[in-house]
């Protein structure tokens, strides 16, 4: 059986409702992660419950993972838990971020295959039967892959696009296209994961880097169906640094090429410099100064920057404190 969940706190009269501790499985987890969906909570169920219905009748559970929402959402996860044995809710205890909440669903979830998917009806759960064809087929990961967003703006679109060949330039395992983390998993591979113990998480990147058989399903990434996204521009850039830092450290090795290219044209100044005083020609010395001044200071700050990132990763991580806390988990039978 899995070890405990991944570096998470359960309470401990929960814990012994956590994933597969000799506990019986299901043939199908659907994760899901929840913030401020309040508005989209009933029209994601009236989708997802018939699909896995048909899908492992009987034998589902669709964990609703409450990332510290300020609305109402956790009060539906709740009336939908308490209507449908088939629903869990997992509430952690303050917003921990979409990555965490994932992995917490990740860590108690107990299917034999674990879909995740988005709460706000972005990602069709209709795929379900085709990823799980091609699950059947011996593929351990099925992810989705978007071949077009609709009712996303321009900027959100090139912004992804760039992000994606950028990471492609810095990570040395290679992380599938405009993939989101839309995708059907094996138990196996999800085990596997729940043993990834960092803190600072990029799921789609620790997933493509856990190997195993992948597959990519091409889908057409839809409009959010209601509410507004949670990535806004500093929220993007900040999985952009978690995902670059935490897969390469061909950072800190730029950063010392950029020093190298700095102290080259640094170099050629000076003999230029020292070329020009024995000449007897007077250097008209100031715009240069400053000029060389501020490039070198930017270039150094920059440095210490790329470092900074790294050194205080590695100081979180050090500190080794649970990744994510769960304050309660409803809808799932004391006995199961
Ligand atoms: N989410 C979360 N915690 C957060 C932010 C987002 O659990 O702090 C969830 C959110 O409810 C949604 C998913 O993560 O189910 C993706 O978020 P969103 O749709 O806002 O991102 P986008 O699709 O715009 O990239
Ligand atoms: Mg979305």
């Amino acid at each position: 059986t899995a070890a405990a969940p991944a570096r998470g706190v359960v309470p401990d009269d929960l814990g012994a409702l956590s994933p597969r501790g000799g506990r019986s499985a299901v043939a199908l987890s659907v994760v899901v992660p929840c913030y401020n969906e309040e508005a989209v909570i009933d029209a994601l169920l009236a989708r997802l419950e018939p699909v896995c219905e048909a899908a492992a009748p009987g034998s589902y559970e669709i964990v609703l993972v409450n990332d510290g929402s300020h609305d109402g959402t956790w009060a539906a996860i709740g009336a939908h838990a308490a209507r449908s044995p088939h629903i869990v809710g997992i509430d952690l205890s303050r917003n921990h971020g979409h990555q965490l909440a994932l992995t917490a669903g990740l860590s108690l979830c107990r299917g034999n295959h674990v879909l995740v998917i988005d709460a706000d009806l972005q990602d069709p759960p209709e795929l379900l039967p085709e990823m799980l064809a091609l699950a059947g087929q011996g593929y351990d990961v099925v992810y989705g892959q978007r071949i077009d967003r609709e009712g996303e703006t321009w900027f959100k679109k090139s912004s992804a696009s760039l992000f994606y060949r950028l990471l492609e330039r810095l990570i040395d395992i290679p992380i599938p296209r405009d993939t989101g983390d839309f995708r059907l998993m094996s138990r196996a591979v999800v085990d596997a994961f729940n043993r990834m113990p960092e803190r600072h998480r990029f799921v789609r990147g620790m997933v493509s880097w856990l190997g195993f058989r992948q597959v990519a399903l091409p889908y057409v990434r839809e409009a959010r169906f209601a509410g507004e996204t949670h990535y806004p521009l500093a929220r993007m850039v900040g999985l952009a640094v978690d995902a670059v830092t935490g897969f390469s450290i061909k950072p800190l090795r730029m950063a010392s090429i950029f020093g190298a290219v700095c102290g080259t044209i640094g170099l050629g100044l000076v003999v230029w410099a020292l070329w020009a005083w024995l000449e007897g020609r007077t250097v008209s010395g100031w715009t240069s100064m400053i000029a060389v001044t501020l490039v070198l200071g930017s270039a150094q700050l920059m440095i210490l920057g790329v470092f900074g990132e790294y050194l205080g990763r590695m100081y979180i991580e050090t500190k080794n404190r649970p990744a994510w806390i769960v304050r309660e988990i409803t809808g799932r039978p004391p006995h199961d």
